[in-house]
C-alpha cells in the first residue's frame, strides 16, 4: 500500500513526499456508553489509511484517492464538494482553520486497507491521518487530543455524522498491545495492556454485511430513553447529570416511577459500564477468560435489554458462545448490523471461521467477510 501511494505521488506530482498513517479501530466493550458519559475501550488496529503529502506553496489542495481512482482539486471553503470522500479532507482543513490553525495548499495521494462502512471507522482514520499530517507539516502545534476533536468536528459538519470522539481518539492515540480506557465525560484516558496473541488468542471480526435501516431512528429513541431515566432519578438525586452518576441501587429505587422500557434501557447502560470496569480489571490481572465473559455479557445486554442487536448478529454470537476455545463474542458498534468481535484461541480460529461463515451463508444467503485484527500503533509519520 505504502509503495503504491509513493509511486502514484511521484507519477502525479513528481519528487518525494512525507508519508503518514493512521489506523482504524475496534471497541472491545462499552457500547452506547459514550453519550451517557461512561467509558469505552477501543484500540487501534493493523489496518490503516496511508497518506503521501507535500505542501505546494500555494493555496490549492490537490488530492488523489487511490481507492476511488479519482483526483479532486479545491480551494478550501465552507462549501461542500460533490465527491463524498473529499469532504472529510475539506472538513479537517476547515476545522483546523476554525481554531486559527492555517494550512497552506498541498498535493497528496492517499489510500488504505480498512474496509469501508464495516464499523472499523475508515472515516475516522481518514480524518486522523490528514489532521496528524497537516499538523506536522505546517507546524500547527496541536496535541493528539486536539486533532481528534478536529476530526470529530469535520465528521459532524462536513460528513453530516454526529459521532462521538472515540474513533478519532483511538486512531490518534493507539499503541501496540494497549487498549484505551477512555472516560467519555472528562476525555481522560488510561492505557490497558491487551496482547491476546501472546496468550495464544486472536481477535477476529465477522461482518454480517447487513445494516438494517432501523439503526438511526432507534439510536435517537435510545438516547431519549436514557435521558428520560436520568430525569426520573434526578428528582431524588439532584446532583445526577447522566447515567454515569447512577448506581444500580439508585436506579432500582426509582424503578416504580419510570416506564419499564426506560428502566430496562438504563439498566443496560449502567451494567455495561460496570462490565467494562471489570473487564479492565481482568486485563490488569492477565485474566482473559473473565475479560471474554464480560464481552459476551455485553452482547446479552445489548440483545435483551438495550435491544439493538439483530438476528444476523445474534446468530454469530450464539455460535461463538457454543464453540469451545472462544472466550467472548459480541456485536460491535451501534447495532442492527455490522460486525461481531470475537476473542478466539489460535487453535480454534480456523475451524470456527469456517463453521461460522458456512452456517451463516446457509442461513442468510450471504458469506460474511472476516477481519483478523491486532491492536497496533496509532497515527504516525513513516
Ligand atoms: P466507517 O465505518 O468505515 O467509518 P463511514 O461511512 O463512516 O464508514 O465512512 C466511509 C466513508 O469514508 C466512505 O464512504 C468514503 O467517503 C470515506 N473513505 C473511507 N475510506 C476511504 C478510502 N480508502 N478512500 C477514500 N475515501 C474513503
Ligand atoms: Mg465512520
Amino acid at each position: 500500500m505504502m509503495n503504491n501511494i509513493q509511486r502514484k505521488f511521484k507519477e502525479l506530482f513528481g519528487g518525494q513526499a512525507a508519508v503518514y498513517a493512521s489506523p482504524g479501530r475496534v471497541n472491545l466493550i462499552g457500547e452506547h456508553t459514550d453519550y451517557n458519559e461512561g467509558f469505552v475501550l477501543p484500540g487501534a488496529i493493523d489496518k490503516a489509511m496511508f497518506l503521501a503529502i507535500r505542501p505546494n506553496g500555494g493555496k490549492q489542495v490537490n488530492v488523489f484517492s487511490i481507492d476511488y481512482d479519482e483526483m479532486v482539486t479545491f480551494l478550501p471553503s465552507k462549501e461542500k464538494l460533490p465527491e463524498h470522500w473529499a469532504n472529510y479532507i475539506l472538513g479537517v482543513v476547515m476545522e483546523l482553520k476554525e481554531t486559527g490553525a492555517e494550512t497552506g495548499g498541498f498535493d497528496c495521494v492517499f489510500g488504505g486497507d480498512i474496509p469501508l462502512g464495516a464499523g472499523l471507522s475508515s472515516s475516522a482514520a481518514l480524518e486522523s491521518v490528514f489532521a496528524f499530517a497537516l499538523n506536522d507539516l505546517f507546524g500547527l502545534g496541536k496535541s493528539r487530543a486536539e486533532l481528534a476533536r478536529i476530526g470529530q468536528l469535520a465528521e459532524h459538519h462536513y460528513a453530516g455524522v454526529r459521532c462521538g470522539i472515540m474513533d478519532q481518539f483511538a486512531s490518534l492515540h493507539g499503541q501496540a498491545g494497549q487498549l484505551i480506557k477512555l472516560d467519555c465525560r472528562s476525555l481522560g484516558f488510561e492505557r490497558i495492556p491487551f496482547d491476546p496473541q501472546a496468550a495464544g488468542y486472536r481477535l477476529v471480526l465477522i461482518d454480517t454485511m447487513v445494516k438494517h435501516s432501523l439503526a438511526s431512528s432507534e439510536y435517537n429513541v435510545r438516547r431519549q430513553q436514557c435521558e428520560a431515566g436520568v430525569a426520573v432519578v434526578r428528582q431524588k438525586h439532584p446532583s445526577v447529570i447522566s447515567l454515569r452518576d447512577i448506581s444500580p441501587e439508585m436506579l432500582d429505587e426509582s424503578k416504580s416511577l419510570m416506564e419499564p422500557i426506560v428502566f430496562q434501557r438504563c439498566q443496560y447502560v449502567i451494567e455495561e459500564n460496570i462490565r467494562l470496569l471489570r473487564a479492565c480489571d481482568a486485563l490488569q490481572g492477565n485474566d482473559l477468560p473473565t475479560f471474554g465473559q464480560m464481552m459476551t455479557g455485553s452482547h446479552e445486554g445489548l440483545r435483551h435489554k438495550f435491544e439493538v442487536s439483530c438476528v444476523e448478529l445474534d446468530f454469530l454470537a450464539d455460535l461463538a458462545t457454543k464453540t469451545p476455545g472462544i472466550l467472548g463474542a459480541r456485536m460491535m458498534g451501534g447495532g442492527f448490523g455490522g460486525c461481531t468481535i470475537n476473542l478466539v484461541s489460535a487453535a480454534a480460529h480456523d475451524a470456527f471461521i469456517e463453521e461460522a461463515t458456512g452456517n451463516f451463508e446457509k442461513q442468510f444467503g450471504l458469506k460474511p467477510k472476516v477481519y483478523d485484527v491486532v491492536i497496533s500503533e496509532g497515527a504516525r509519520k513513516l
